[in-house]
């Protein structure tokens, strides 16, 4: 299941770093994460990196993109080949 940011975000850039797949960007007002992109960190992590580095706790599961593990390492391996 990807993941989403909520209007909670306070735009404080620590998130973007994180993401091994360049799932996030800068919206406006809030960010955004490309759920085509985001895998939970499958692939590349034990633990979503953006929600361990959000100090806002604003990001939750995208109910839009029920995916199981195995297809966010499919998603994963498809970005990265
Ligand atoms: S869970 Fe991982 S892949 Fe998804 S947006 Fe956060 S850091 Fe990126
Ligand atoms: S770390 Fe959290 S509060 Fe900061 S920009 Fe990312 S989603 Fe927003």
């Amino acid at each position: 299941m990807a993941l989403m940011i909520t209007d909670e975000c306070t735009s404080c850039d620590a998130c973007i770093p994180a993401c091994p797949n360049e799932a996030i960007s800068r919206g406006d007002p809030i960010f955004v994460i490309d759920a085509l992109k985001c895998t939970e960190c499958v692939g590349a992590h034990d633990e979503p990196q953006c929600k361990l580095v959000c100090p806002a706790a604003c990001i939750v599961d995208n109910p839009d993109f029920p995916e199981s593990k195995e297809q966010l390492l499919e998603k994963y391996n498809a970005l990265h080949s």
